[in-house]
């Protein structure tokens, strides 16, 4: 080795990165005239023992980055431009690193811009490789939950625009998330609650709590790309990125939940024959009514010798006379009262700001209607079945509160309209 390419070689060694110096002997093939240890280790070869430099190019580089390699080195060459790229090496141990290698024209022919040298440098860019794979493993990952989950997931930024919009919550909405990326949160808010809205995520922003359910008292709904209001709830939560604050919404489609929950509701408060107020939702009404200080006279119903029906025509037939009582007394008093179901063959009806005259007169209408079949109804059993009430009447003493003490007087009346030899009001 002359001393030139002595400290050629020192100089290479020093460098951190591999390093080598690449020129063509007389027949054109690429010689390596210098390297680091670097550069060996990045190649894998030579075999062990000592090196007389220059070195083959093809006996250093392995077969498969060989060709990709070379190709660079000559377009340096010819072009005199230099060249980046990237390559794997594999390990002897099986491991992979990967490398970006820059080539730099090094030396001329004098006089001329005719490359000589190339001046190899290489980078370990394995940690950054590694890392890179797992954040598209961790990416993708997170994109199949996303995608997959059954709630619909929207994420928006800090000026509230969305930023993500899942599967679930284009099927929630009825947009593409295409249609919504970019735009305001505000499109899948129902105009009343916008106002709310803003405010309500500035004071999230400021909280200590990085999450929370949004629907603790009232129920949600979210704006469906239709117009409809979808009952929702929603979970959100908080991340500060690089000091920006972005917001996530899990918001649940509760439609069903709602549909059974009203349903269950209903059911709670309604007779199931006659779909009349039960006696609960009555008493109920009832106690709305004394809570004002207004009038309230109440009717107490009793169909007259009910058990005869049933015994002549049968079950169900008696059924069907409940129902047309129903029928006819919520029509009768749906614009004065309310008209309810008390049990059996009983129903109730509580009349607000009514005397106890014009209760009365209420009353007598309705006995009339009914004793004089004054409506019209298609009998299942082919042909009308008569039937009277006995009505009794009871009215609310000035300031009076006490729902027992007025059932007692009404219930009383009714004895006496039956005592008195039925189809008739007494109170
Ligand atoms: P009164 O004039 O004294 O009121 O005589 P009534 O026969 O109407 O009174 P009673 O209390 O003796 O009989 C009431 C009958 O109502 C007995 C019961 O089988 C019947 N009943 C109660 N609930 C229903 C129902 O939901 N459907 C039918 N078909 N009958 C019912
Ligand atoms: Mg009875
Ligand atoms: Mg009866």
């Amino acid at each position: 080795m002359t001393e030139a390419s002595n400290r050629l070689q020192e100089f290479v060694n020093s460098i951190a990165a591999s390093v080598a110096v690449v020129a063509t002997d007389q027949s054109g093939h690429l010689i390596v005239q210098a390297c680091n240890k670097n550069f060996l280790d990045m190649t894998g070869g030579p075999p062990l023992g000592p090196r007389e430099y220059p070195l083959e190019f093809d006996a250093l580089v392995p077969s498969y980055a060989r060709r990709e390699f070379r190709d660079k080195l000559h377009e340096c060459f010819n072009s005199g431009i230099a060249q980046e790229f990237e390559q794997a090496y594999d390990l002897k141990d099986g491991g992979t690193h990967w490398w970006r290698l820059s080539l730099k024209p090094f030396r001329y022919t004098e006089g001329t811009n005719v490359v000589l040298e190339i001046l190899i440098t290489g980078l370990d860019i394995t940690p950054k490789m590694e890392l890179q794979h797992q954040l598209q493993i961790s990416t993708s990952r997170f994109q199949s939950v996303v995608d997959a989950a059954y709630d619909a997931i929207i994420t928006v930024d800090q000026e509230h625009n969305v930023t993500l919009f899942n599967r679930a919550a284009e099927n929630l909405f009825g947009y593409d998330a295409s249609e919504m990326i970019g735009q305001p949160l505000l499109r899948l808010i129902p105009e009343p609650y916008r106002a709310r809205h803003d405010g309500y995520i500035h004071q999230f922003a400021r909280s200590p709590v990085k999450s929370r359910q949004m629907n603790e008292r009232n129920r949600l709904h979210g704006l469906h790309h239709d117009g409809s209001l979808v009952p929702v709830e929603i979970a959100i939560s908080k991340i500060n990125v690089d000091g920006i604050m972005e917001f996530t919404a899990i918001v649940r489609d509760i439609a069903d939940q709602v549909r059974l929950m009203d349903l269950l509701q209903k059911q709670a408060v309604t007779d199931q024959l006659t779909g009349l107020p039960n006696r609960r939702e009555f008493l109920e009404v009832m106690d709305n009514c004394l809570a004002s200080m207004g009038n309230l006279s109440v009717l107490m119903l009793d169909i007259d010798h009910f058990k005869v029906v049933n015994d002549t025509y049968g079950h169900d037939a008696g059924d069907e006379v409940l129902s047309v009582l129903a029928k006819v007394g919520t029509a009768v008093t749906s614009k004065v009262g309310v008209f309810a179901r008390w049990g059996g063959e009983e129903f109730m009806v509580a009349l607000p700001n009514t005397n106890l005259d014009a209760a009365r007169a209420i009353a007598e209408q309705l006995r009339l209607t009914i004793a004089n079949q004054d409506f019209k109804h298609d009998w299942h059993t082919g042909k009308p079945i008569a039937f009277t009430v006995s009505i009794g009447v009871a009215t609310r003493a000035a300031g009076e509160t006490d729902t027992a003490a007025i059932l007692k007087r009404v219930d009383d009346a009714l004895y006496k309209a039956k005592e008195g030899g039925r189809n008739r009001v007494v109170g």
